[in-house]
């Protein structure tokens, strides 16, 4: 909408228009002096940025990883060399719970810099029931001081740790029979999130971690077809609210997601950060009729991006999604995705008061820059944040 205005009053939106009839609406006329006016012109304003896949609880960006991967080491040689996901663990397993706190709201104020305004945090990098309900606590605390939404996740089934190699049932077990509930009892985790891949946990366990999450009242999302392609019918059984990665989908499967709710939900970041030249199949879920949303995938090991507005670029330039599709993945996709489409994603009456204004002339230009941050403020459930001095 051109020459468009929004009007909040505290944490919802009640209108939007065209600003001379707001100008003319008599309500505003009458209560003008109490209004805070925000000039937005040749600006343009959007929907508050759904970041749907994060993990900000760690402690340490990844340098080994980093050099390593550079001069070509494998998976395997990383993890070797102290690196990969293990890697992170001992410095949450050893930090307190105000110092990951700490870190998360650190990644929470550099992503609302940047227009996020919502975002799925996930624990992850404990992967012991004290680490992993230490970690969760983090995100609570951290966003009780942050004026965004976060909708916390509990991916205690990241990979096995390194103390269960070989007892992979009794990890498993553990994550359903003392996580879960302990998680669901504090109401610390709204999601249980699960990495199945080569490496990781199978379909199997997948199912039985699903449906602990259930019976306890907690939604599930998962990890898959990061690394290798591998059916996603048992998964499709529970109400699955997003796939994420799908970089190895089969058509089949594509289809099915077709016709169901669970969001797909890609993080290119993470395949231009590993340096890979095969991106997730986005025109191809897309144009089959799947929701895709875009995330960040905010982590220190893949994907150490808080930037929406990157992960816009790289939909553009490299899944060859339009500027328009992108943004709807990044905002009221990423809100289904999170089962918050009744309350995020879109600036209509009744929302949300989320918002993302960015120094552009023209929406696609927030896909167009490049590494280059156009985001002027954000206003989190009615609060303006990160006011950019110009
Ligand atoms: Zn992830």
């Amino acid at each position: 909408m051109k020459d468009a205005a929004v009007l909040c009053v505290g944490k919802r939106i009640v209108s939007t228009c065209q600003t001379k009839d707001a100008l003319r609406d008599s309500w505003i006329r009458k209560h003008r002096k109490k209004i805070v006016e925000i000039d937005c012109a040749r600006r343009v304003v959007l929907p508050g940025f759904v970041d749907s896949h994060t993990h900000p609880v760690f402690i340490a960006p990844r340098l080994v990883d980093f050099e390593k991967r550079i001069t070509g080491a494998t998976y395997e040689e990383i993890a070797d060399a102290g690196g990969g996901i293990r890697s992170s663990l001992d410095g949450v397993r050893k930090a307190s719970m105000k110092q990951l706190a700490e870190q998360v709201l650190a990644a929470l104020q550099e992503m609302a810099g940047q227009g996020t305004t919502t975002v799925e945090a996930k624990s992850g990098y404990g992967l012991t029931l004290d680490a992993e309900i230490k970690s969760l606590r983090a995100i609570q605390k951290a966003s009780a001081q942050w004026p965004g939404t976060v909708i916390s996740t509990l991916l205690g089934a990241h990979v096995v740790p390194r103390e269960f190699q070989g007892r992979q049932q009794e990890y498993v077990d553990l994550v359903c029979r003392q996580m879960i509930p302990r998680a669901a009892r504090g109401r610390l985790a709204q999601f249980v999130d699960v990495f199945v891949d080569r490496g990781a946990f199978t379909n199997e366990d997948a199912k039985k971690i699903f449906e602990a999450a259930e019976n306890h009242g907690l939604g599930v999302r998962a990890h898959v077809c990061q690394l290798t392609e591998r059916a996603l019918q048992p998964l499709l059984h529970f109400a699955v609210a997003s796939l994420d990665h799908l970089d190895h989908v089969s058509d089949a499967d594509i289809n099915r997601l077709a016709r169901l709710e669970t969001v797909a939900t890609l993080v290119p970041g993470a395949n231009y950060f590993l340096g890979l030249e095969n991106f997730p199949p986005a025109r191809k879920l897309i144009d089959a009729g799947v929701s895709v949303a875009l995330a960040t995938d905010y982590n220190p090991g893949s994907s150490p991006t808080a930037s929406m507005p990157f992960v816009l670029s790289l939909a553009c330039t490299h899944l060859k999604m339009s500027p328009a599709e992108a943004i709807s993945a990044a905002t009221i996709n990423g809100a289904w995705s999170l089962r918050l489409q009744a309350r995020k994603g879109s600036i209509e009456p009744g929302k949300d008061a989320d918002l993302a204004v960015f120094d552009v002339a023209d929406y696609r230009e927030t896909a167009y820059w490049v590494a280059s941050n156009r985001c002027a403020f954000s206003v989190l459930n009615g609060r303006v944040a990160t006011l950019r001095a110009d």
